[in-house]
């Protein structure tokens, strides 16, 4: 058994959409295929929740239509018939408006997902690929945390088991789950990696592969930096290392469940099936030896300084991080002094709250439109090159890897 993942730029028209088909016809193996939603889809159905919730629902319907329409073209450039009102509705959707944001939030968004792998599904019955189209809430158990559903894996295992031993091919969704009652949940903006490594490893699958827009795993991301290398071998611990710091690869929660049963992931090129790409395992005989540059941005640099000069590590750290966690707030730096701790947070809708809580307690400063550049296999010419003309207001620095928190950058 195989996974395989398709991200939505992977699938984001018809042509995309005959790709995949292409890549699983080729397959010999049973697989499972787990889709993203269609190109910039989930962005969208943010924009639908967003407007339902503040009440606008003239902007929200008109949202809606737009997404429906972009897959009712994708539908009809694959000469399919399907209406995908028997899939989604948004009368239901409408009436979680009364429930809490991040819940309604889910209900929206997960129709993404729900939309691409019906008319995936449908196309590849279409080509005589038989396939079972599961609805991944009904399996992938989460609790109820909307947006950043955790994983109950036991409880899944045997529900998946049922779903999919012995199948051929599966198609199902990514990025998804479900809660014991029924409610949509999702597991974090391009949660769907990290849906195929659950998957790898709760059904022992010999390899996860994701199929992507790119060569395979680069030592920068192409649209910001020119000439750029392929890096064909990475171990479990680059991967976390490069996906945390922000590069796009894979989410950064994809490595663990691959890592603790030993399962190989293949990052590949989506429209090249003949090239190898690159594969993530436990050693490599070939260490990464160009230097990787990493942008993780919309960063907020927070200081922290409790009001009394008490010695912020001995006395307030659990405090500020209890904050932090209750928030949901993603640490990308730390750094501390002996008064002061500052942490480096991606900017996200919780952060204003959090800023709230710690100032209740601490003297709270912040800088926000950072960026955070992680620079691994540094030198101090590659750090003067990426320092000059631009204003760094936190420098971290260890043997191989630098960290710098700059300012404005809009590269
Ligand atoms: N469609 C979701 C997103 O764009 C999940 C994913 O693509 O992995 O965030
Ligand atoms: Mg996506």
């Amino acid at each position: 058994m195989k996974i395989y993942k398709f991200g939505g730029a992977s699938v984001r028209n018809a042509e995309g959409v005959r790709n995949l088909t292409n890549i699983v016809s080729q397959s010999g193996d049973d697989i499972v295929v787990v889709v993203s939603a269609m190109g910039k889809t989930t962005n969208a159905l943010e924009r639908v929740a967003e407007a339902l919730w503040n009440n606008d629902i003239n902007k929200a319907e008109s949202e809606w239509r737009d997404v429906l329409s972009y897959h009712v073209d994708i539908i009809r450039d694959l000469n399919l018939s399907l209406a995908i009102e028997n899939w989604v509705s948004w009368e239901q959707l409408k009436a979680y408006v009364r429930t809490d944001y991040d819940e309604l939030y889910d209900q929206v968004v997960s129709c993404g997902e729900i939309i691409s792998t019906h008319i995936i599904s449908a196309y590849l019955n279409a080509k005589g690929i038989d396939n079972s189209w599961l609805y991944i809430p009904d399996v992938l158990r989460t609790d109820a945390t909307f947006r950043d559903a955790k994983v109950d894996m036991a409880d899944t295992q045997s529900l998946l088991r049922e779903q999919v031993i012995g199948k051929r091919v599966v198609v199902t969704q990514g990025f998804l789950g479900g809660t014991k009652d029924g409610r949509r949940t999702t597991l974090g903006r391009e949660g769907s990696d990290y849906t195929a490594a659950i998957l790898g490893n709760l059904l022992d699958a010999e390899s996860v592969t994701i199929w992507k827009d790119v060569p395979g795993i680069l030592n920068a991301d192409p649209r910001l930096m020119d000439n750029t290398v392929l890096i064909p071998e990475l171990t479990y611990y680059d991967a976390v290392e490069l996906s945390y710091s922000g590069a796009q690869i894979i989410h950064p929660k994809t490595i663990r469940p691959l890592e603790n049963k030993q399962i190989p992931l293949y990052v590949r090129p989506f429209g090249d099936i003949t090239a190898k790409g690159s594969v993530i395992h436990a050693t490599t005989a070939h260490p990464i030896d160009v230097p990787v540059y990493i942008w993780r941005k919309n960063q907020i640099l927070i200081t922290v300084r409790p009001k009394d000069f008490a010695f912020v590590l001995e006395e307030s750290l659990t405090h500020i991080f209890d904050i932090i966690e209750r928030n949901h707030l993603k640490v990308s730096l730390i750094q501390s002094s002996a008064v002061t701790i500052s942490v480096c947070v991606d900017n996200t809708r919780y952060v204003a709250q959090a800023l709230q809580q710690l100032a209740e307690d601490f003297r709270v400063t912040y800088n926000e439109n950072l960026s955070l550049l992680t620079i691994r296999g540094t030198s101090p010419e590659i750090l003067e090159q990426e320092s000059r003309n631009r204003t760094i207001l936190l420098r971290q620095l260890t043997r191989r890897t630098a960290r710098l928190v700059i300012q404005n950058v809009d590269n």
